[in-house]
């Protein structure tokens, strides 16, 4: 007698995007700050003070409380959720039915058909047109697929583009279908953001995490925000310790110290614009078909040589991520920008101008 594991499962490969040690890793969109260093007295208190053999506040309820505060969202609209990662396994798993079909808009972040292919869903994905989303298409698909549920991520990782909030409301309004806006760069600058309408919107549900312009994906915390019904309905679904008693304490200094996440947000965008215009060179000259920057702290680079230039920075140990058939690069500090500029031209073979 032998086990005998089923083809699907046989054939599933880990995320380990960033496995290994590098001397430069601009794969992930992380912040090159840490704001654990800054509030590290805060921090320690908190730990102090934790009852270790106590189940964590299943509620999250001062957590939702400093999440409701720093974005002014009633904190019954908010779930916590132990990285939005786990929200999203969460939607795309438990609260998108069988007979329901997902749509997501290409390219888009992957961890989107990650699931729905592991959980089983149907899901029909749309090309964004030149990179960017454009609602009537987007109605339209909706509309002749059948399509229950959409999911996209504004400013898009990877591609870096950002829907203005005009468009997505209007997307929102447009259908009763139920939209899902993945904001994890919304935070470098909210003018394009809906968070405040998750709950205006009956159909609408908004993510956020505290991995990216706050700088925190160490501690895997992010949010859901939506109506109360849909509030009530993912408190039913996820399992009721979700977020660890570190998280939540962590959580709760990070988002009370909300002038942080300004002066944060304002230097990576700062380190990605030195970046992009670093680069841009290269696209002038021809050597890469075009380089993407928006809002954000990563630029995207499109290019036919993604794989081996992905390599040989790999080589040289750099790790970038190589994401859509093109390449990815976060934004670090002044030193790593550096090294990735310098590698890239030296691939290339253009002498780098000095300024
Ligand atoms: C990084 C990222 C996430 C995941 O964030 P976590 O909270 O760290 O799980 C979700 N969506 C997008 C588009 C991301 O880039």
């Amino acid at each position: 007698m032998a086990y005998i594991l089923n083809e699907k499962l046989k054939n599933l490969v880990p995320y380990s995007g960033s496995a290994g040690v590098y001397d430069v890793r601009l794969d992930a969109n992380e912040s090159f700050l840490n704001p654990g260093e800054l509030f590290k007295e805060e921090l320690q208190a908190a730990l102090l003070e934790m009852p270790l053999n106590r189940y964590p506040d299943p509620s999250c309820r001062k957590l939702r409380e400093a999440f409701g505060k720093a974005y002014r969202i009633a904190p019954e609209r908010v779930v916590a959720g132990n990285g939005s990662d786990e929200l999203l396994s969460l939607l795309l798993g438990a609260f998108l039915q069988d007979d329901q079909k997902l749509l997501t808009l290409e390219p888009d972040f992957s961890m989107y058909g990650v699931y729905a292919e592991i959980y089983g869903k149907q899901m029909v994905s749309m090309e964004k047109e030149n990179m960017e989303i454009h609602v009537d298409s987007v109605l339209e698909k909706m509309e002749r697929e059948q399509a229950d549920v959409l999911i996209f991520s504004n400013p898009c990782n990877p591609v870096s583009s950002v829907l203005k909030r005009d468009d997505v409301v209007r997307l929102i309004r447009s259908t009763d279908k139920l939209v899902i806006v993945d904001e994890a760069y919304m935070d470098f600058d909210s003018e394009d953001s809906v968070v405040d309408l998750a709950g205006v919107c009956d159909n609408l549900i908004v993510l956020k995490t505290c991995s990216k312009a706050w700088g925190c994906a160490g501690i895997r915390l992010g949010f859901a925000v939506s109506s109360e019904e849909i509030t009530g309905v993912l408190n039913a679904l996820r399992s009721p310790y979700n977020v660890s008693s570190f998280t939540q304490a962590a959580g709760c200094v990070i988002l009370n110290h909300a002038e942080y996440l300004q002066k944060a947000a304002e230097e990576m965008k700062a380190s990605a614009a030195k970046l992009y215009a670093g680069l841009l060179p290269l696209e002038k000259c021809g050597k890469v078909k075009r380089i993407r920057r928006s809002k954000t702290n990563f630029v995207f680079i499109e290019t036919e040589r993604a794989d081996e230039l992905h390599s040989a920075l790999r080589e040289r140990s750099i790790l970038i991520r190589k994401t859509a058939g093109n390449l990815r690069i976060t934004a670090g500090t002044e030193e790593e920008n550096r090294r990735v500029i310098e590698a890239l031209f030296e691939l290339f073979g253009e002498e780098r101008e000095q300024k």
